[in-house]
């Protein structure tokens, strides 16, 4: 074989076109597929720009590399030289990108073995999801996953030409630092030269890019590697990446202005589609209400409707102790739904049971009347009222759920969700954003007592809240009651929503330590702990902190949503398992005995 120079590819395998006919080629790349024709032998050649039929004639080819091309199997890399020439007429493929030409070969050489793999390199594949992790080299071979990963890389690219354009450095952050949990458990890696010491992976840049601002860097950005030990729900990493970004004398509008271009642009690099800015915003209140989630996907309507007020009093206890006691009744209208069957309504009311709903009332407006089961106690009048207040026109039906405030609404939330899904109502090849914004600064969690940041330990409360906090403090009402001062805390926190999916979160930062000392006293981090945990924060507080805001978009998410796929899995290039684990290097792994001496650890016996 000659040497590798003289074989090294002149063009790719998806470059090839009419206009090269006669040209002297040299191709490189696996070999794909295999037949013989009327005398003929046909290969086809990929790599990631494409394929080439390469067509061998064996009455004019040297025998010995005939049998080398014709044992051959799939996957092995190959190199071929030959003579680009149009395809016959009949023979054309329009489907492609070379279908125009072939390449007659005049020499053939393998360049490396293929073992038989275990599936074949298809567009689409039924092989198991545990089977294309342990192989993922051969798995990335396939086009799907080789677009995706083409267009994470155009979205990379197009996040730091915006960001560079609008005068943000590129700053990176260490890998190993301290650990300041963030919510989640932190990933540790022991330290050799201090034994009993560990850094912590950073669940994100979040405290370092603040502190970036007291330095002066007024705009920073960083495409960061995030890691967070959480126990894994469907469709999360252990590690995922985040364009993280900070800005100084800035408030949210700001900061909303940038990433709204950010995503203007984006879309229009990447995808060609056209996105209006600014988005529409709302306060958490409001989508709560609405849309009964924090994260509505507004490409469909059935906005919540309020019928407390008439059933307040009726005869139908169930709806009248419930708002007697501080309850609320509302429901949904579904376009369409009168003629609902006995199974949908049952299917409808187990959605319900599962977000922890006690039941479901209805009202379907059918051609042969209104039916409901609750007629004989609300009787025609409520009846009435309910339809009217509700809009339900003569062929829709009527959705009721009578619970506590805001689980109503979240229930009903749920429903909406499961109701356009089931019916198709959702425009798939539509995007809609929007900013939620002044989410409540504290949740009170009400088995442990205790009040937890909803978002971010940083977030700063609105101006319009400040007094709250102190407030609180001096409160005499305990965390369970819901107008203590705590809880109706709000927060310039914010996230950006975009087809029901939370892209990014931010918010302002607290940039005052006293406040900061506040915050965590309410979450029940003391003085001491404090120090401990964010000593280096509070101190860098004290000298000179700009007011500060910033965000972090979640760059797996939009890359996935960009290609309409489902799972995050398909734009990572080396993802895990819902386990943490990772099939193909067999991650987390054992060490040597010897690492453990160095590293001054012993391994306790753990079930
Ligand atoms: N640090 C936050 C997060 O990772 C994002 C932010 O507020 O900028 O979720």
């Amino acid at each position: 074989m000659p040497a590798y120079s003289e074989l090294k590819r002149t063009h790719t395998c998806g470059q090839l076109r009419a206009v090269d006919d006669s040209t002297k080629v040299r191709l490189n790349g696996w070999v794909k597929g295999e037949r013989h024709l009327g005398g003929l032998l046909f290969l086809d050649i990929r790599d990631r720009y494409g394929f080439t039929q390469v067509v061998i004639n064996p009455q004019e080819f040297d025998p010995e590399m005939l049998a080398e091309a014709e044992r051959v199997r799939a996957e092995c890399v190959v190199a071929v030289v030959g003579t680009v020439q149009k395809r016959p007429d009949g023979t054309v493929n329009p489907k492609m990108e070379t279908g125009e030409i072939e390449v007659n070969a005049e020499a053939f050489y393998v360049l490396a073995e293929s073992k038989t793999p275990p599936f074949e390199i298809e567009d689409e594949t039924t092989a198991k999801d545990v089977l294309r992790l342990e192989y993922r080299y051969l798995d990335l071979r396939r086009k799907p996953l080789q677009e995706a990963l083409k267009l994470r890389h155009e979205a990379t690219m197009a996040i730091r030409n915006f960001m560079s354009d609008q005068g943000f450095l590129d700053i990176e952050t260490p890998l190993l630092m301290r650990s300041t949990p963030e919510g989640a458990r932190d990933y540790v890696v022991p330290s050799r030269v201090y034994p009993g010491k560990f850094y912590a992976l950073p669940q994100s840049p979040q405290l370092l890019k603040q502190i970036l601002m007291i330095s002066g860097f007024d705009k920073y950005f960083q495409i960061a590697r995030c890691l967070r030990d959480e126990d894994l729900r469907s469709d999360r990493q252990p590690e995922h990446t985040q364009l993280d970004m900070e800005m100084s004398f800035v408030t949210p509008e700001d900061v909303w202005a940038v990433i709204e271009g950010l995503m203007v642009s984006m879309f229009r690099d990447v995808l060609g589609v056209k996105v209006e800015a600014p988005f529409e915003r709302y306060d958490y209140e409001e989508v709560m209400m609405r849309w009964g989630i924090d994260k509505p996907d507004l490409r469909f309507g059935m906005e919540i409707c309020d019928l407390t007020d008439v059933v307040r009093g009726c005869d139908f206890k169930v709806f009248a102790d419930n708002v007697a006691s501080g309850g609320v009744v509302k429901g949904i209208v579904l376009k369409g739904g009168g003629s609902y069957s006995r199974k949908q309504i049952d299917g409808l009311t187990e959605v319900a049971k599962k977000h922890g709903g006690r039941g479901l009332a209805y009202v379907l407006r059918a051609e042969s009347g209104d039916k409901s089961p609750i007629l004989k106690f609300i009787g025609e009048s409520v009846k009435d009222k309910l339809v009217e207040t509700a809009g339900v026109e003569p062929g829709d039906a009527l959705f009721i759920i009578s619970d506590k405030p805001l689980k109503t609404e979240e229930i009903l939330g749920q429903l909406r969700l499961h109701l356009g899904r089931a019916h198709d109502l959702i425009n798939k090849d539509e995007y809609k954003f929007l900013w939620v914004t002044r989410f409540p600064l504290f949740d009170f969690n009400e088995e442990q007592g205790r009040f937890e940041a909803m978002h971010n330990i940083v977030s700063h409360p609105i101006e319009e809240d400040m007094q709250l906090i102190d407030e609180g403090f001096d409160s005499k009402l305990t965390g369970d009651d819901l107008s203590h001062p705590w809880r109706r805390v709000r927060a310039a926190q914010y996230d950006l929503v975009i087809n029901g999916l939370e892209v990014a979160s931010g918010g302002q930062r607290i940039n005052q330590r006293e406040l900061q000392e506040k915050v965590l006293s309410i979450l029940g981090i003391d003085k001491d702990r404090a120090d401990r945990m964010f000593g280096f924060l509070l101190r860098a507080l004290e000298y000179g902190a700009p007011p500060h805001a910033g965000i972090a978009i979640g760059l797996d998410r939009v890359v996935s949503l960009m290609l309409g796929r489902d799972s995050i899995r398909d734009v990572i290039a080396f993802p895990k398992t819902t386990n943490a684990t990772s099939l193909m290097d067999n991650a987390p792994s054992s060490i040597d005995p010897e690492q453990l001496e160095e590293l001054g650890l012993a391994l306790k016996k753990k079930d």
